[in-house]
């Protein structure tokens, strides 16, 4: 099976791993420390957090906007679940609103539609690795004084209007599941230019305590001391995953262009294919290339997705509307809620893309698809 996606792992990236196996710190050593300044320096960033994952490195950064009971979180349906669960664990309620029909990104017209009084923070979500449109989104949230949260997991190292994707909104999150831009196994990241938000993510992922002698609240305490002052969690990624991270972070450009130009061949591949819609050509030179999504009519979507996956072709749909889970079903949301979503949810269907992808495997994976389709139709 070709996969959707895949991590790509060099000799390089081992004797990394290996050297920090060998050193006296397997957690809480330099590494991770190294690893937040390399990504930190590549998104233009003051500030950088890494977390066990990007879920875990969500929810701190919900914690860190002061989101909790009560308050509402708008965001797009469009998305993995983890962007809205991250609410829920607060008990905030996440609200959705609807995508843009052509890139699948939150529109800023329907985000802005729901904010009522009980709105603490608008998150959008940069879908296939396609920057949603911040400059837009940060006016609006500045405009309602709302926390301005990027759910970036797909998109670290693409760029918006001629910058790296980080900077843009008051905090932004990266993954480093095996299938998004580089890997550290599992593992995520908050970027931020805010020393407030900073302070407490350090302190979410490692139970809410300090030991910083400036945060220290009761000043007679001998030299040993330390104080929890939030509810926090053990959120922290180990030196083994930041090693990882730091080799992964010297190929990240390459690994982009790879990506590019795998995507760039779907489009001249694809072009002339009358069943298939292409995503938007303007973020050729922009995303990321976490995915490549194609829409083919609703109808035969599925059948789409079991003869290629037959054939050997690992697509995926990304992904049912958040809310038509059974488990958001059964906290009350209703079918129909986010029409552009829902219809954009139902045609899609992800082509296998990685930076590795040989033009053998693109052509057989083209090939399949295009006589896919052939046979629906006379079907
Ligand atoms: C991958 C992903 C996440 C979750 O990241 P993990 O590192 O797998 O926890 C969240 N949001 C989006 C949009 C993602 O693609």
């Amino acid at each position: 099976m070709i996969p959707y996606s895949r991590q790509t792992i060099g000799a390089d990236d081992i004797r990394e791993v290996v050297k920090t196996l060998k050193s006296p710190f397997l957690t809480q050593g330099p590494k991770v420390a190294e690893f937040e300044k390399a990504v930190a320096k590549y998104t233009g960033t003051k500030y950088a957090v890494t977390f066990s994952n990007g879920t875990t490195a969500l929810h701190a950064a919900y914690a860190a906007a002061g989101i909790g009971a009560g308050d509402e979180v708008i965001l797009p349906a469009l998305t993995f679940a983890a962007t809205s669960n991250a609410a829920l664990y607060l008990g905030a309620k996440p609200v959705f609103a609807d995508s843009d029909p052509d890139t699948g990104n939150l529109d800023p017209v329907a985000a802005e539609k729901k904010i009522t009084s009980r709105t603490k923070a608008i998150v959008v979500v940069d879908y296939a690795g396609n920057p949603a449109d911040l400059r837009v989104f940060r006016a609006l949230a500045k405009k309602h004084k709302l926390v301005f949260i990027e759910d970036g997991a797909q998109s670290l190292g693409s760029e918006y209007r001629g910058r790296s994707v980080g900077s843009q909104a008051d905090m932004t999150m990266f993954s480093f599941h095996p299938v998004k831009s580089i890997t550290t196994g599992e593992g995520g990241i908050i970027v931020t230019n805010n020393r407030r938000y900073f302070e407490i993510l350090m302190m979410f992922r490692t139970h809410g305590i300090t030991k910083d002698p400036k945060k220290i609240k009761d000043k007679a305490k001998a030299a040993w001391h330390q104080e929890m002052h939030i509810l926090g969690n053990n959120y922290r990624l180990t030196d083994i995953q930041a090693a990882l991270g730091v080799s992964q972070m010297r190929k990240l450009d390459s690994f982009i262009e790879k990506r590019r130009n795998v995507a760039k061949r779907y489009f001249s591949l694809l072009k002339g294919v009358d069943q298939v819609s292409l995503p938007p050509a303007t973020s050729i030179n922009s995303s990321a290339w976490h995915l490549f999504v194609v829409r083919v009519h609703a109808r035969i979507r599925d059948e789409v997705y079991n003869e290629l996956r037959a054939a050997g072709v690992g697509v995926q749909v990304h992904y049912l509307p958040v809310y038509h889970h059974p488990y958001y079903q059964s906290l009350g949301y209703s079918k129909g809620l986010c029409p552009e979503a829902e219809k954009y949810s139902f045609s899609a269907i992800s082509l296998p893309l990685f930076p590795t992808m040989t033009i053998r495997e693109q052509d057989f994976v083209v090939k399949t698809l295009v006589e896919t389709l052939k046979k629906l139709k006379t079907k």
